[in-house]
């Protein structure tokens, strides 16, 4: 693959890089993942800026709203983003995970519906996956949805979901089948969460802030013509929406390592590195550069195929590890002074907290030993465990 930008790739570089020099307000620059539900409103009206300039949706189909343009464009503009520290547009459920399961798994009326309304940030979606006994194990999901007439009535409990408390919808998946057992008898369902019956409860996290949220459903009426897929077959819409999940956010988290792993190098200038830390942080420069090309290559396949593959598992697994890692090497050229965490914190705090946020990292989209199972089984093609 020849790395370097085409000249229209090159052209869109430089208009995007300019767009978003005029365009970032002065208090998002920099920004920091996971700063929590204060600034909620900001980045809506960031996500309205870049859906209004044509900069959401960018791989999406033209019919549904977006640019149409090759995944390389989408990874030119995370590029741009990270370089300025711009967020990236608040729907990252609707955009990375609810678009492309409507779009394989939904009716004409469900595209019309949310697709553009996703870009626009008119619409926030979360994803009611994982359950208090169902993270890792998702096939023990016990949410159930009871068939009655034309409706189906969901009861149970959700947790750990992001963006729960400004999500207008929730891809909920539910076993429809009180008989069934693991990957049968559950089904994908698009639940309004202004819904009566639905309550969406904060769950603190190691940062202090609070990004995501437990969800207790009680009697909640969703009408069956919002069943994605087939009744029963909710594990085949699922795995659309994990795929997507591990395989479109890959670049994005590169893009921001690199950032990071800048700054770290300038942390270690700055603070007189050791010769071990000076070797540690070569480790993470030569890490990255893999992880560019392994980032690459996986942005070739799914420019051919048009759907994420395995091999999106290594980039967030080797991306979670790495950023940890790295994390906690600042800390300690940080030495006493990582003990802060206020205001008088170096760098306002950054790498404190950016180490306890990346211990999330690890465990949400898929933790690492459930991620080196894939990649053992499914790129290596290695016998299964069980
Ligand atoms: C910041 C964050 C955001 C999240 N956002 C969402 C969201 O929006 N929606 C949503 O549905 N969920 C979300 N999650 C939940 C996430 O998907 C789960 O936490 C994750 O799947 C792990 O499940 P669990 O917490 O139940 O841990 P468990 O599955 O109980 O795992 C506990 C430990 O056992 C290990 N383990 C489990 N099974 C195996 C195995 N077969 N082989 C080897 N080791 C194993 C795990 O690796 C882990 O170390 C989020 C989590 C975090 C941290």
């Amino acid at each position: 693959m020849d790395f370097r930008d085409t000249p229209e790739e090159a052209a869109f570089r430089s208009t995007f890089a300019a767009w978003l020099e005029e365009s970032l307000p002065e208090s998002l620059r920099g920004h920091r993942s996971g700063a929590g539900r204060s600034e909620d409103g900001a980045l809506r009206d960031w996500s309205r800026m870049l859906y209004e300039a044509g900069y959401a949706g960018l791989t999406w189909p033209k019919e549904y709203g977006g640019q149409g343009l090759a995944p390389s464009f989408q990874a030119i503009a995370f590029e741009e983003e990270a370089r300025v520290g711009a967020p990236g547009h608040i729907g990252v459920i609707g955009l990375g995970m609810a678009g492309p399961t409507l779009m394989a798994h939904g009716t004409e009326a469900h595209k019309a519906q949310h697709l553009s309304r996703i870009l626009s940030a008119d619409e926030i979606w979360c994803q009611g996956f994982s359950e208090p006994d169902a993270g890792s194990d998702l096939a023990g999901v016990r949410t159930s949805a009871r068939l009655e007439g034309d409706r189906f009535v969901v009861d149970g409990q959700k947790v750990w979901s992001s963006f729960a408390h400004v999500a207008d919808h929730c891809l909920l998946l539910a076993r429809s089948d009180p008989a069934s057992e693991r990957h049968e008898g559950l089904t994908y369902l698009v639940v309004d969460m202004k819904a009566p019956g639905v309550e969406v409860r904060p769950l603190r996290q190691l940062t202090g802030e609070a990004e995501f949220n437990e969800i207790f459903f009680t009697g909640v009426e969703v009408p069956v013509h919002d069943v994605l897929g087939d009744v029963g077959g909710g594990w085949q819409v699922a795995m659309t929406t994990l795929l997507h999940e591990r395989g479109t956010l890959g670049f994005a988290l590169v893009a921001r390592l690199a950032i990071a792993v800048d700054k770290l190098v300038e942390l270690a200038r700055d603070r007189g590195a050791t010769p071990a830390q000076r070797e540690a942080v070569a480790l993470e420069w030569i890490e990255l550069q893999g992880l560019k090309v392994t980032a690459y290559r996986s942005l070739s396949a799914l420019a051919r195929t048009g759907v994420p593959g395995p091999e999106g598992s290594i980039l967030k697994l080797q991306w979670s590890e790495a950023n940890q890692r790295l994390t906690k090497l600042a800390l300690e050229l940080l030495g006493p002074d990582a003990q802060l965490v206020a205001g008088n914190a170096p760098y306002a705090g950054y790498w404190q907290h950016q180490q306890l946020r990346s211990r999330g990292n690890t465990i949400e989209a898929g933790t690492s030993e459930i991620l080196r199972s894939i990649v053992a089984e499914r790129v290596l093609g290695l016998p299964r465990s069980r």
